[in-house]
């Protein structure tokens, strides 16, 4: 009976919810094929931890494998656990952050590939492998500068020194991690480049991977044979200077909940802490920060209706936000008419600019309570 009635209404769960969140799937396929072109010599990997960057790897993943994506990285176990459910028997799925000792073998059994980021996860793995009696396929990260993950430099010496370590393990890749790439005269790019290859020089040979989505756009050097781009995929520019050579992947369209018309001295939302200098007609509109959309971008934040820009008024509340229409002529727009939040021209890295942070934070944060649509799902060819 519910089913009935559903289907007599085919807008019905985007009218519940309190916006519509639509991703371009043929925009994240178009993506991934601009980033394997610009990296002729490099296997081009996709990064779909925090499901895809809250896009939804489920739905993602298939389109990328689709577009020709043989290799996924996740951060965590549980995130390939659920990612081999979405790809085919042969995709490898490399988990960013290794397992812990009590989950490797599980990892290893679901065909994840580790990485080892310190010589303790060397020896759990080693360990494991001598148990199940064959060779384990791993990854090996060396810090090159961001003191965050991967081997030291001592830590390597170590490893140079008593190969053993290395016993059972057959490395498919050493990788590191760039922390400036998004800003490509910065020095520090290339001397981290210069150490991750004396590095890798000592050690047994294997495939390198430095780049992810903004060292894609550094020179060749550092492609070197796999590139691991996340952001770049869902339409993040990869750096904060020029133009984003991406396609924008997300629209986000909210419900207008109420329009009123305010007088000179009217005030608005949680603090009154804006006041009407005039009259105004004000939207009320159904997404707050709970849906991701941070209260301190609220002074510079905006929404869209034809083109015209919407400046949002006073505090964001939880559940919802309050914009200015008084440019839109009365008439043309009412309740249950939807305003975007972001669209192909205000994408996230414009709202992360309001908000002071970086469009990947935006993405991340998007809510879980919009209505979810993924249009332009690429055909079998
Ligand atoms: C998240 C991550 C990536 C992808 O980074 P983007 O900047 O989103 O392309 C690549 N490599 C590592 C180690 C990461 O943690």
């Amino acid at each position: 009976m519910a089913s009935s009635s559903v289907s007599a209404r085919p807008n019905w769960p985007a009218s519940r919810a309190g916006a519509v969140l639509t991703i371009d799937l043929a925009a994240i396929a178009a993506n991934y094929r601009a980033l394997d072109a610009r990296t002729p010599g490099a296997i081009c990997a996709a990064v779909v931890k925090a499901d895809a960057y809250g896009l939804g790897a489920a739905h993602v993943a298939p389109v990328l494998e689709k577009a020709g994506a043989r290799q996924f990285f996740v951060a965590h176990v549980d995130e390939g656990l659920a990612l081999r459910e979405s790809l085919s028997p042969a995709a490898r799925i490399t988990v960013l952050h290794g397992a812990r000792p009590d989950a490797l073998e599980d990892c290893v059994r679901s065909g994840l590939r580790p990485v080892l980021n310190s010589l303790e996860q060397i020896s759990q793995l080693r360990a494991l492998a001598r148990r199940l009696g064959h060779t384990l396929d791993a990854v090996l990260q060396l810090d090159t500068g961001m003191s965050r993950f991967g081997l030291s430099r001592a830590d390597v010496q170590c490893l140079v020194q008593e190969p053993d370590r290395l016993e059972g393990i057959s490395l498919s890749l050493i990788m590191s991690h760039l922390a400036c790439a998004d800003t490509p005269e910065n020095p520090a790019n290339r001397e981290q480049l210069e150490a991750f290859l004396a590095a890798a020089a000592i050690l047994p040979a294997a495939p390198l991977s430095l780049a992810a989505s903004s060292g894609i756009f550094l020179e060749p050097a550092f492609h070197q044979s796999l590139v691991r781009p996340g952001a770049a995929l869902y339409g993040v520019a990869p750096n904060a200077a020029g133009p984003n050579p991406l396609a924008p992947v997300v629209t986000l369209a909210a419900h207008i909940l109420q329009i009123r018309t305010l007088s000179k001295g009217d005030r608005v939302g949680y603090g009154l802490t804006w006041r009407a200098d005039g009259p105004r007609r004000v939207a009320t509109l159904a997404t707050g920060y709970a849906d991701g959309f941070a209260r301190q971008g609220a002074e510079k934040g905006c929404a869209w209706f034809k083109g015209q820009r919407l400046p949002v008024l006073g505090r964001i509340s939880m559940d919802s936000m309050t914009v200015d229409i008084s440019d839109i002529p009365e008439g043309q727009i009412a309740p249950d008419d939807t305003v975007e939040l972001l669209n192909a021209s205000h994408g996230v890295d414009a709202v992360a600019q309001a908000e002071g942070t970086i469009g990947y934070e935006v993405l991340t944060s998007l809510g879980r309570r919009y209505h979810r649509v993924y249009e332009n799902q690429p055909q079998n060819t």
